[in-house]
């Protein structure tokens, strides 16, 4: 039987090419499309294009953080702050022990001299503690964030005559010898701003806080009372009249955290939740009942004020923290 001819794919050679279908031709005839006139481009204004191209991140130096905090060391260990100032003038109303009002005499003259001598207002001017809010739109530039604080602070310490406390190991106990490193929290927060506190936090103070898990069961009188019997253990220690910090809720971590943040309020402001806002008056009462009084002598002002930072926290758990600020309340801020 004779095969079947298989039909080739590829045209024969020699053979012409199959013509194109008569539809293109008729496309090619048609009239040229009318090509649109590009528009022209905008110039950026003159300042704009002068500036360089835009980043979408606002640049803050290095230098510049390093300049802040060098000055901000300073100011925080020679100018108590006015809400510090305001509350010890009222204290010294408050006070009806004699021995306490000349303490509270004392302390105001104290900072006065401070002020206007430019010299420290306790020779123990503390343990750098910085806290940053880094707005998540701003960009550290010219060198690492941490690295620019801690020059701040060694430049701060040195040019400022501020004595030097950090050892750089607990147990071998050698003294880095220009308070370097500093202890530093940072948060990321909204915007393109740049917040600094730096807080220098004394020795006698910082010694007598306290961290307890409670249970949940011991509920707010539990919070009370740990809170007051840290400030009775605490007695003279910390230098009152003080400002007592309480970190109430979160993690371990978080709470100890929470109680020094409390310290950065500013003295007589009122809480803006009014449970706690009539807890921390209710607080200071007690605490201002135990009669330790200024520099522990016996008087009716203790402390100046209670601040309490709460914070969501587990189910099983209640961690109270009590961090203690002595009246050389140090805290400078800036925004950069
Ligand atoms: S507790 Fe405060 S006032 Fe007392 S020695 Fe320390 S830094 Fe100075």
């Amino acid at each position: 039987m004779a095969k079947a001819k298989r039909k080739s794919k590829t045209p024969a050679r020699g053979k012409a090419k199959a013509k194109k279908p008569a539809k293109v031709k008729a496309r090619a005839k048609r009239a040229p499309r009318r090509v649109k006139k590009a528009r022209p481009v905008k110039k950026a204004p003159r300042a704009a294009r002068k500036a360089g191209p835009v980043s979408p991140l606002r640049e803050i130096s290095a230098k510049k953080i390093a300049d802040v905090v060098a000055r901000l060391s300073m100011e925080a260990n020679y100018d108590l702050e006015h809400d510090v100032l305001e509350a010890l003038e009222r204290g010294l109303g408050a006070e009806i022990s004699p021995v306490g009002k000349e303490i509270f005499n004392q302390l105001l003259e104290n900072a006065a001299i401070a002020r206007n001598e430019r010299m420290p207002i306790c020779q123990d001017t503390g343990l750098a503690v910085i806290f940053v809010d880094l707005g998540q739109d701003a960009h550290v530039t010219g060198g690492l964030l941490d690295e620019a604080i801690n020059e701040g602070v060694r430049r701060g310490y040195t040019e400022g005559y501020l004595r030097k406390s950090v050892l750089g190991d607990p147990l071998r106990r050698v003294n880095t010898k220009d308070n370097t490193p500093a202890v530093i929290h940072t948060r990321i927060v909204p915007g393109d701003r740049l917040r600094l506190w730096v807080v220098p936090k004394g020795g006698g103070s910082e010694n007598m806080s306290k961290i307890a898990m409670l249970k949940p069961a011991d509920g707010i009188e539990g919070v009370k009372k740990f809170v007051a019997e840290s400030v009775r253990i605490a007695s003279a220690n910390p230098c009152p009249p003080i400002v007592v910090g309480v970190g109430i809720g979160g993690s371990f971590e978080q709470c100890a955290e929470n109680a020094k943040r409390a310290l950065l309020r500013t003295i007589g402001s009122a809480h803006p939740d009014a449970f706690y806002a009539d807890l921390e008056g209710e607080l200071l009462r007690i605490i201002n009942d135990l009669g330790v009084g200024p520099m522990g002598l016996g008087g009716r002002i203790t402390a100046l004020a209670v601040h309490i930072e709460a914070a969501p926290c587990h189910i099983a758990s209640l961690p109270v923290a009590v961090n203690i600020n002595c009246h050389a309340a140090r805290h400078k801020t800036a925004v950069l």
